[in-house]
C-alpha cells in the first residue's frame, strides 16, 4: 500500500522506468499502519536501485486532515540509518515527545497558498496570514502583523512535521558554533545544549 492505494507495483514500475534518468528520492513515513519489517523492504530496494531514502514520521497536519490515534511513539529505525541529519530528526523525534522544545524556523521561509487564497502560516495551524485576493504576497509576507505571528510562533513547537522540522534542525546545526546568548537573542530561550547535544554537537 502507499498512502492507502495499492500502487507498489506502479511504483516499482516508475523506478525501474526512471532510475537511469533521474535521481529518485523514496520518502518514508513511519506510521501506526506499517513497521519495521516494510521499513527493511524499503530499505532493500533503495539500496537494490542506488535510490535516496528519506525517512518521515507520521503527525498531525491540519493541511492534510491527518491526526493522531493512540501511542504517538512508533518503531525506532534509526539504527538502520546512515548518519546524518535525516537520522537526527529521527533520534529527537522520542525527546521530542518527552518535551523537548525546537525552535520553529521554518516559518521564516516556508509558507502555504491554498487555492482560495489563503498564505497560511504552516501546515500544522490553521493561522492565515492573508489573502492573495486583498493583498499582494509581498505586502502579506513583510507585514508588522505577520513578523509578530513569526515571532510568536517560533516558540509554537506543536508538531514534528518533516518538511518543517528538518529545516529547523538543519539551521541548528549550521548555527551550533555561534555563541548562547546570540542564539538567545535571534530566537529565544530554548535549551540549545540539549538541542545541540542531541544532535551531536562536539563537546
Ligand atoms: S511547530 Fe511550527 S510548523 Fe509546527 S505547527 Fe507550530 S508553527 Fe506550525
Amino acid at each position: 500500500m502507499v498512502r492507502g492505494v495499492d500502487g507498489y507495483y506502479n511504483v516499482l514500475k516508475v523506478i525501474e522506468e526512471l532510475k537511469d534518468e533521474t535521481n529518485i528520492t523514496i520518502a518514508y513515513t513511519v506510521n501506526p499502519w506499517n513497521s519495521r519489517e516494510d521499513y527493511l523492504h524499503v530499505l532493500e530496494i533503495t539500496k537494490k536501485y542506488n535510490l535516496n531514502l528519506e525517512t518521515v514520521i507520521y503527525d498531525d497536519v491540519k493541511l492534510f486532515n491527518t491526526e493522531f490515534v493512540g501511542d504517538r511513539l512508533l518503531y525506532d529505525v534509526s539504527d538502520l540509518m546512515d548518519n546524518g541529519l535525516n537520522r537526527k530528526f529521527i533520534l529527537l523525534y522520542k525527546k521530542w515527545l518527552e518535551g523537548l522544545r525546537i525552535p520553529c524556523l521554518s516559518i521564516r521561509v516556508n509558507t502555504y497558498v491554498m487555492p482560495n487564497g489563503d498564505v497560511r502560516l504552516c501546515h500544522g495551524t490553521d493561522v492565515v496570514l492573508g489573502n492573495l485576493y486583498e493583498r499582494s504576497f509581498d505586502e502579506i509576507w513583510r507585514s508588522r502583523e505577520t513578523r509578530k505571528i513569526l515571532k510568536l510562533y517560533t516558540n509554537c513547537n506543536k508538531c514534528y512535521g518533516h518538511c518543517h522540522r528538518m529545516f529547523d534542525l538543519g539551521v541548528l546545526e549550521k548555527t551550533k558554533f555561534l555563541p548562547k546568548f546570540i542564539l538567545k537573542r535571534l530566537w529565544g530561550d530554548f535549551e540549545y545544549e540539549l538541542l545541540f547535544e542531541s544532535t551531536g554537537r562536539r563537546k
